[in-house]
């Protein structure tokens, strides 16, 4: 029932890939009343604890005002102005990959589409990466590598008409709560649907699972490999839709090679795992950071992608693998080309005819050929000293990059650093010469894509404070300064979405899975009234699922198969350092907690960073509960609380990864982890450090 007062905005989560839709009511004071809306297609009302207490964050403490100029208050007109001259210096002097742009997937579409543009039409360079190089990078490498275009096959509604869920890598029920109530319930209302949870942890969402596999941290591909040799020698491959993939034969050969004993499973419970997928067609793998956030991660994803492309399970109703992203809108910085690796609607920076098309359309000044500094190469040039300016949107790499203290001090070396955020209180802030004060969530309006390909609006219901600004229009007038007029003389975010949407019928013509060309002439106020809608939208193609009919986005049309071998983790367990770090997050605090840790409710679920370690590893070195514990690896230390409990298997530690220099500086987890990345996808490997531990 709609509560009584004036009327609810309809707008979307700031958090996760879930992307559930709210209602929203301002008051007079500032406050605002939030609530699950009852007809947005993701979470049909639900909300989860973060979801539910948005209402407790958006109080003005702490915001970021007026631009700062080396901590002194300017006005708008000199900040841009200055930031323009600094840019361009820079690349007159050095060239265009002198400078980088890191951006956020808490960046709305719009925003990000403005940054690609600028970086790679204009300056020149595609040195703009994003913090969802953290997050999903391996599953965009994956599905490249399988389906030729970035593509989540199926729908939110394959969760609930499975009957299996594996969930693989994801602690669905603390990291994208919404989406596991629906399966909880969807399992409630069929109990013969069978939930498997594969995580070496044994993590809140194995709660509400008939099978857990504790794998070895790292040892996936070897899993589904066994999978895929399983299904062959049951004679469970899909002989009709084996016309549709290339490369089973190899893969085969590659699985059976494959030592299972690295996965630490027992044979008889990894038996019963193949049997269960084997025996049930509608299954659906989910996976997340614990597949992608490994030096192997694309290798993981097709793994998986394997194992569904040889048994024809993809692209109908309960069936497919299923990535679910972190962030609101990491899904739209993958369309609008956010990665330094590609272009703008899923188009190849590697293919002339994409950078022609897209250079015509934009009026393109300069279009680079080669793929940008994914985000750890990135700011190893801050370091060296190649790239001269920076300008960081919305995220705190000082404390979420591995190997953080290096990024702290090669953020803090570079000769000139913008920051857009809406705090001037976080590690990396600190640093910048330059902060320009964004409009924050419920300040700005534009579209997210979330998880299941669903775009939404996120919608203004509270003024932005003092002179805030949406980072399109910073962009955009930065752009302009640097003399390109025409190209960013955009005045609404509508406009932007209206030349994306045309943009996207060319990735259309080139036979592209992303086209949303039918939302092209969309009028501002139905852009306004936009409901939650799927892509594809266009004059073909409406959002449902994704290769069902057997046509993948490949040259030759079929999918592809991968030969995959076993590769452990970078970081080699040692004497100095027996112990297996995983890193991840908590049920109730969000990225570096800017916006969560200011609710009280929130920040009363686990209050202060721990370290779970199980009982015969504490024992052995006398650590007792709730006790300090120095963790050790070669790039860091911090100090952490004990928390002593055998959902971690021996030899494996686990501490989250949200406190920061500003309310925990022991705590900075990510200055433990190594510079490592998977060499498809350029992803960190956060979750398998080598590492020791003592009381402290
Ligand atoms: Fe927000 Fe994700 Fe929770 Fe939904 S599941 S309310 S999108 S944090």
């Amino acid at each position: 029932m709609t509560p009584p007062g004036p009327p609810e905005t309809r707008s979307t989560c700031a958090y996760c890939g879930v992307g559930c839709g709210v209602l929203l009511r301002a008051d007079t004071a500032g406050g605002l009343a939030v609530r699950g809306d009852p007809d947005h297609p993701s979470n049909f009302g639900r909300l989860c604890s973060k979801g539910t207490n948005l209402g407790e964050t958006v109080d003005l403490d702490g915001r970021l005002t007026h631009p700062l100029y080396h901590g002194t208050q300017i006005d708008w007109d000199s900040a841009l102005q200055t930031v323009a001259d600094k840019f361009s210096a820079a690349i007159a002097e050095h060239g265009p990959d002198s400078v980088a742009f890191y951006v956020s997937g808490q960046l709305l579409t719009e925003d990000y589409y403005i940054a690609n543009k600028l970086m790679k039409g204009f300056i020149g360079s595609a040195n703009i990466d994003t913090n969802s190089r953290l997050c999903m990078a391996s599953t965009v490498a994956g599905h490249k590598r399988a389906f030729g275009t970035d593509t989540v096959p199926g729908t939110y509604e394959d969760l609930e008409q499975a009957d299996l869920v594996v969930l693989t890598g994801s602690n669905l029920a603390w990291c994208h709560p919404v989406l596991y109530q629906r399966i909880v319930a969807a399992k409630a209302a069929r109990p013969s649907m069978k939930i498997v949870v594969i995580d070496p942890r044994r993590t809140a969402t194995c709660d509400g699972a008939d099978m857990h596999l504790p794998l070895k941290p790292g040892s996936d591909v070897a899993l589904f490999n066994g999978l895929l040799a399983a299904i062959a020698q049951q004679g469970a491959r899909d002989d009709t839709f084996a016309q549709h993939v290339d490369g089973f034969d190899p893969a085969l050969a590659a699985a059976r090679a494959c030592d299972l004993g690295v996965t630490g499973l027992d044979p008889a419970l990894m038996q019963r795992f193949f049997d269960l997928w084997i025996g049930t067609e509608k299954v659906v793998t989910v996976f997340s950071q614990g597949v992608n956030q490994s030096s192997s991660g694309s290798d993981k994803v097709n793994a998986i992608l394997n194992c569904h492309l040889a048994t024809g399970r993809i692209g109908r109703p309960g069936m497919g693998p299923f990535s679910v992203t972190g962030q609101p809108n990491a899904m739209g910085g993958r369309e609008v080309g956010g990665l330094a690796n590609t272009l703008a609607c899923h188009m190849d920076i590697g293919n002339p005819d994409h950078r022609q098309a897209l250079r015509q359309f934009w009026d393109a000044r300069a279009m680079p050929e080669t793929a940008g500094l994914k985000a750890v190469e990135m700011f190893q040039a801050v370091a060296s000293g190649q790239i001269k300016a920076l300008w960081i949107m919305h995220t705190n790499p000082a404390v979420t990059m591995p190997d953080a203290d290096a990024v702290k001090a090669a953020i803090a070396g570079c000769d000139f650093v913008v920051c857009s955020d809406i705090t001037p209180q976080t590690d990396t802030v600190r640093l910048a010469h330059m902060l320009l004060p964004a409009a924050a969530w419920g300040e700005k309006s534009g579209t997210v894509t979330n998880s299941d390909r669903t775009i939404s609006r996120q919608r203004t219901v509270l003024p932005a404070p003092g002179q805030a600004r949406p980072d399109w229009a910073q962009l955009a007038e930065v752009g302009r300064r640097m003399g390109w007029h025409a190209a960013f003389d955009y005045t609404t975010p509508s406009e932007i979405f209206r030349e994306y949407a045309a943009l996207s019928g060319i990735a259309g013509g080139f036979g592209l899975d992303f086209d949303i060309s039918g939302l092209a002439d969309i009028s501002d106020a139905a852009y306004d009234a936009l409901a939650p809608t799927r892509w594809p939208v266009s004059a073909g193609r409406t959002g449902g699922r994704f290769f069902g009919d057997g046509r993948f986005f490949t040259p030759s049309g079929r999918a592809r198969m991968l030969a995959l071998t076993h590769r452990a983790p970078a970081a080699r367990l040692q004497p100095r350092f027996p112990l297996r770090l995983n890193t991840g997050r908590i049920r109730d605090q969000w990225h570096t907690m800017t916006r969560t840790a200011k609710s009280p409710r929130l920040s009363s679920h686990l209050a202060e960073p721990f370290l779970e370690l199980h009982p015969s590893d504490a024992a052995v070195r006398g650590i007792t509960p709730s006790a300090l514990v120095e963790v050790t690896t070669p790039h860091g230390r911090a100090i952490l609380r004990a928390l002593i409990t055998d959902r971690v298997q021996p030899g494996d530690i686990f501490a989250p990864m949200h406190w920061t220099g500003e309310n925990a500086p022991s705590a900075r987890i990510d200055t433990l982890i190594a510079p490592v990345t998977d060499p498809i996808s350029g992803q960190p490997e956060s979750k398998a450090a080598a590492a020791r531990i003592a009381p402290f």
